[in-house]
């Protein structure tokens, strides 16, 4: 065991329904590292004194959440290409003082989607249906993976051009309205939602109808409260194979821990961690 112990965080606003101590601080237990992970709840007003403390204190890492990860990177003293590509920072790695931001969502998404489906990306026409947070990190990833197209359609169809501009200079990207999501549905092989339509307590919504879902689709949602949704259930009903959200979150820790400590955890201990957390306390978030 370390002689002092290590302090990794979790900084955003609000916080108080993570499930990411859970995850992190059962690990912790389990392979017997002095570590430990909280939760801190930094309204905007105070991200630059947080960051701050993070260097004087010399607390090892932070977990960066909602509203923080695009703010924060303007404090940090080095920026991954691929957070800076995607926008946003979700890991800091305080490296002797040297501030390292990294975004572990898209990397997250796609490790989980390529273990759990087994799915060969090449060539394969992606739809993503959303262009936020979630959506820019999962574009990027996938987009610099060998598939074949990636199509957009979101609600606010200026921030789909917005993000195909930022992708097409990796993989053939197009953004379709949402009046066409019947064309987009039937044209792809991999459908990934990363709206929040659908999500608790709205759980009765889909943007997709269940007709359009062919067994040939591999269809992926990012929500994991609740933690199968309407569209994973009709999906399944259908035929197709599925994949939900869990294992992202699940994964983005895995390769956070991973940067913090050098030691690689066991993503399953994770999941029954978090799992027991749902269960227990009957809420969760990212
Ligand atoms: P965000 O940046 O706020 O983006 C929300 C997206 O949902 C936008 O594309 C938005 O469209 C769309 N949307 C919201 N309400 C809609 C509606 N009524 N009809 C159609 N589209 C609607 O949020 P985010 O960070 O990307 O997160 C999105 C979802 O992913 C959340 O449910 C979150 O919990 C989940 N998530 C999961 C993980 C994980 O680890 N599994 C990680 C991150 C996020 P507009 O642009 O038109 O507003």
């Amino acid at each position: 065991m370390n002689s002092q112990t290590q302090l990794i965080g979790l900084i955003g606003h609000p916080v108080s329904h993570s499930k990411s101590p859970e995850m992190h601080n059962g690990m912790f237990a389990k392979l017997d590292l002095n570590y430990v992970y909280l939760a801190f709840d930094v309204p905007p007003s105070h991200l630059k004194e947080a960051i701050e403390g993070m260097k004087a204190l010399k607390i090892k890492g932070f977990n960066v959440t909602i509203p923080h990860k695009v703010e924060v990177m303007k404090y940090l003293d080095q920026v991954s290409e691929e957070a800076k590509q995607i926008g946003a920072v979700n890991t800091i790695v305080n490296d002797e003082g040297r501030l390292i931001g990294y975004n572990t969502d898209g990397i997250g998404y796609l490790r989980s989607l390529i273990e759990e489906t087994g799915v060969q990306l090449k060539g394969k026409r992606v739809l993503i249906l959303g262009a936020g947070g979630a959506a820019r990190a999962i574009g990027y990833t996938i987009a610099n993976s060998p598939i074949g197209q990636l199509t957009i359609i979101n609600r606010d169809q200026n921030k789909a051009h917005i993000l195909r501009k930022s992708l097409e200079q990796y993989t053939k990207t197009d953004v379709l309205s949402i009046e066409q999501m019947e064309k987009g549905v039937k044209e792809a092989d991999i459908i990934v939602n990363t709206t929040s339509i659908g999500m608790a307590p709205n759980i009765d919504q889909s943007l997709i109808k269940k007709e359009w879902i062919q067994p040939n689709h591999l269809v992926s949602d990012i929500i994991y409260n609740p933690l199968e949704t309407k569209l994973i259930q009709e999906a399944r009903s259908q035929g197709a194979q599925v994949h939900s959200g869990l294992g992202m979150f699940i994964y983005q820790g895995v390769i956070a821990f991973e940067k913090w400590t050098g030691i690689t955890p066991d993503p399953s201990y994770m999941r029954l961690k978090v799992i027991e957390s749902i269960k227990e306390k009957g809420r969760n978030t990212c």
